[in-house]
């Protein structure tokens, strides 16, 4: 059976325990003890998304109590297509993996949905938690969304959003509070570090998390990471079962969590090739490959805003899996894109193929159509498409001097009525709503 240990210690836990504690109690965070290696002739690449899944985590799942049911889980939380849309053909191949089909039309709907399902089955066990167990969560944008759609009424699970009062764009802040039911959403007059401070304080007290039995879906969950290896598996294998070739990815890059998978498939016998992680202006991770020193930093405010992350958390596990700065600069490689640059690119882009992209995934598109040619010669390089233009439609129809329709799914959510309560950036304020 395989266990989890945290990135600081070698204490293991089982895998209910790595997805509800979140974060593990040294700080670290929780890693699974060994990887599995599969033949990619035992998956399916032209299978849905749930079937690959189904086999490339079953060895995570075995022995656990969600073994029997790794099955229904992925069915129930991976269903929707992960398309993979051919851009340009020939010797130099360029496709986009649009991972933003799911309900909330960003890639965080994978993790999400998952780590959603896992929860409820496990808290119908009680053994690691009481319900009604609370999900806590502090949102810049995006992954506020994704929790709040994933959890909405799953029976023993309620969700707690916070949000920076009029820091969010207009069309997530509808999709941060349509919900109801066992969903409230709070805009806490203040920044984003406020919402965060109070969600860490909240969980500092020992008192409040026994009684609301509290528990995290942030983005550095085990739960989330694991099923965003396998839309790289699918992928690949679509690709590699087509045409015998590997496939390299590029990864609009904040937190590293969606990069961090795809390193995780290829060690997990997958047929890829190269990984690069684009980066906007914040530089962290492309200075770290370049100086060989890892300098966190305060955020920097970009128009890809969903990757603003100064201090990305994931790189703890990515340097655990590789050892130091020169293993890594072997697995990965990276650079950043200025928010001009951004600007271009997504008119370029609309130009070329009359594709409208949100501004993540321009920074991708950008590092492809900078690439040496020797680079792109051979290779079917995948753009990762992270999420849809229109969550974005403040920044790209100025740019593209168009309207972009939402996807079905959005359109519906953005068509509910919306409702919150606001609150100073106080403890004593959160608790009196929870
Ligand atoms: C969260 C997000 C990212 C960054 O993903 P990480 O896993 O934090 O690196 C990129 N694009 C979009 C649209 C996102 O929502």
């Amino acid at each position: 059976m395989l266990t989890f240990s945290s990135t600081r210690s070698a204490d293991i836990v089982p895998l209910e325990a790595a997805i509800m504690s979140g974060t593990a109690p040294d700080g670290g965070l929780y890693v699974p003890s060994e990887l599995p290696r599969h033949q990619p002739a035992a998956l399916d690449g032209n299978g849905g998304l749930a079937s690959v899944a189904e086999t490339l985590l079953a060895p995570f799942f075995s022995g656990s109590s969600l073994a029997e049911r790794l099955a229904q889980l992925s069915a129930d939380a991976l269903n929707f297509p992960v398309p993979l849309r051919p851009l340009e053909t020939g010797s130099a191949a360029l496709s986009a993996l649009e991972l933003f089909h799911g309900p909330t039309a960003a890639f965080k709907d994978v993790g999400a949905r998952f780590l959603a399902a896992c929860m409820g089955d496990i808290v119908t066990t009680g053994a690691y938690a009481q319900p009604p167990v609370t999900i806590l969560v502090a949102t810049s944008g995006d992954t506020g969304g994704a929790v709040a759609s994933a959890f909405h009424r799953r029976p023993g699970l309620r969700v707690v959003v916070l949000f920076p009062e009029g820091r969010v764009s207009p069309r997530q802040q509808h999709q941060l509070t349509c919900w109801g039911d066992n969903v409230i959403s709070l805009a806490v007059k203040g920044e984003f570090d406020d919402c965060q401070r109070l969600v860490k304080a909240a969980f500092a007290d020992p008192g409040l998390r026994q009684e609301h039995q509290l528990c995290s879906a942030n983005s550095i969950n085990v739960g989330r990471l694991l099923p965003q290896a396998s839309y790289y598996a699918k992928a690949s294998l679509e690709h590699w079962q087509r045409t015998g070739e590997l496939s390299s990815f590029i990864i609009p890059t904040g937190n590293l969590g969606n990069g961090f998978a795809a390193v995780w498939a290829r060690r997990m016998g997958m047929p890829i090739d190269r990984i690069v992680f684009a980066t906007n202006a914040n530089t962290t991770i492309p200075d770290f490959l370049n100086s060989g020193a890892w300098q966190p930093r305060p955020s920097v405010a970009t128009l890809a805003s969903a990757m603003d992350v100064g201090d990305p958390s994931n790189m703890e596990r990515l340097r655990a899996l590789v050892g130091d700065v020169n293993g890594l600069r072997n697995e990965v490689s990276a650079a950043a894109v200025d928010d001009a640059t951004i600007r271009e690119t997504l008119i370029d882009e609309y130009r070329r193929h009359g594709l409208a992209w949100c501004p993540h995934t321009a920074t991708a598109l950008h590092l492809y159509r900078e690439l040496p040619a020797a680079e792109r010669e051979g290779r079917h390089w995948i753009v990762v498409a992270t999420a849809h233009a229109a969550k974005f439609d403040t920044v790209v129809e100025p740019l593209l001097g168009t309207t972009v329709t939402p996807p079905e799914e959005l359109a519906r959510l953005l068509a509910l009525p919306a409702d919150y309560a606001t609150i100073n950036a106080s403890l004593d304020e959160l608790v009196s709503c929870l």
